[in-house]
């Protein structure tokens, strides 16, 4: 099946998702393949294959609702220690549903999880020049 359309059915109600929140933009519900007990994903309702095509305001609301989540998860019986967000824009970034969605990690120490690989510590120089282009990219936006 379409991944992309997967998530718009959870969104119509036409496929079963464990929902912990929803309203006009947005629902959040239970990735059934969890990095860690708990893990959320939220989704706007309108469907933005990525971030290039989400409505700015409607990012927003994915973070404010990540937000509220990331106090849920430490509150209630998933007692989360802490919280990661990870967003995946494009099959570089490891994107596999092409809707996007912010996924709310709970992380407990020694729970395996975490983004690995640090290869260099760029020279300042180099900091510099690429932070100038994307200034320059900003700037022209
Ligand atoms: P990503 O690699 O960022 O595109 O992550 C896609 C996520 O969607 C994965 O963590 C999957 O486990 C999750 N996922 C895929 N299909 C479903 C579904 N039907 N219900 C809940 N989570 C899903």
């Amino acid at each position: 099946m379409d991944p992309y359309s997967i998530f718009s059915d959870i969104v119509a109600g036409r496929a079963p998702a464990s929902r912990v929140f929803e309203d006009d933009d947005v629902v959040a519900f239970m990735d059934i393949r969890p990095f860690t007990p708990g893990h959320v994903l939220v989704i706007p309702k309108q469907p933005a294959r990525n971030l290039a095509e989400l409505d700015p305001e409607i990012g927003a609301k994915l973070f404010q609702v990540g937000q509220r989540l990331a106090a849920a998860l430490r509150d209630s019986e998933v007692a989360a220690d802490g919280v990661n967000f990870f967003l995946a824009d494009g099959i570089a970034a490891g994107q596999e549903v092409f809707h996007v969605h912010l996924h709310v990690i709970p992380r407990t120490s020694g729970d395996g999880f975490g983004l690995r690989g640090r290869p260099t510590s760029p020279h300042r120089a180099d900091l510099d020049y690429l932070a100038s282009s994307i200034r320059g990219t900003l700037e022209r936006s």
